[in-house]
């Protein structure tokens, strides 16, 4: 009889360790246990590899999730340099594009112009029609200077930029400039020369230093 009490009472020592047996049975086991020698120093055995057991599942455990947060983390920062990096990259792509658009300069040649000088009083005009332009450039030579007066050779020339092409590709624009907007001093009294710029031949020239077409000259001079 003792014998098959104990096979029960072993059979639950598990859940009495785990404290999930009924009030009851767990009554029957403190009873037992009390005049049970070999089931006391059974439950002790269990009860210590079960302590020996859990902790070290649980750092098995740990260790596992310990790595796997480690991998996610490392994939985390790896994320975040290639996100870095590729804004970058995208930005440096935008900047580049945007000089390419914006400065990026081309001459615009005489054969694709129409260009004349015309004269209003004192100032001179550049009527212009051609494709949409981006600056005018000049440069300016002297021929011969007095006390008074400096002579000037001029040459300009107009630039287009991708933009310019892309906003108006077809369209011939019509524009006048005032020769004094573009080339320094001209008619007036330099600050520091006191000298005053005259200019007496103007040329449209296919850039600094490209074919140069003669669009007025001071028949006086
Ligand atoms: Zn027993």
């Amino acid at each position: 009889m003792k014998k098959v009490d104990c096979e029960i009472i072993q059979d639950l020592l598990p859940l009495y360790i785990d404290n999930i047996c009924s009030e009851k049975s767990k009554e029957l086991i403190n009873i037992h246990i009390c005049s049970c020698d070999e089931c006391l120093r059974d439950l002790n055995i269990m009860r210590e590899s079960m302590f020996l057991i859990d902790p070290h599942t649980n750092s098995d455990n740990n260790s596992e999730i310990d790595i796997l947060k480690k991998i996610k983390s490392s994939l985390l920062k790896k994320n975040i340099k290639l996100v870095a990096i590729s804004c970058i990259f995208i930005t440096i792509v935008f900047v580049l594009l945007g000089l390419y658009i914006f400065k990026h300069e081309d001459v615009i040649l005489y054969k694709d112009v129409s260009i004349k000088i015309d004269e209003f009083g004192p100032e001179k005009n550049i009527i212009y029609t051609g494709p949409a332009n981006n600056l005018v450039k000049s440069t300016e030579k002297t021929i011969k200077e007095t006390d008074d007066t400096i002579y000037q050779s001029i040459n300009l020339w107009l630039t287009k930029t991708p933009y310019t092409t892309f906003t108006k590709p077809t369209l011939k624009n019509y524009s006048v400039f005032t020769l004094n907007d573009y080339v320094d001093s001209v008619d007036v009294e330099h600050p520091d020369t006191k000298k005053v710029y005259k200019p007496v031949e103007i040329y449209y020239t296919d850039g600094i230093s490209g074919e140069r077409h003669l669009l007025w000259k001071d028949k006086t001079f």
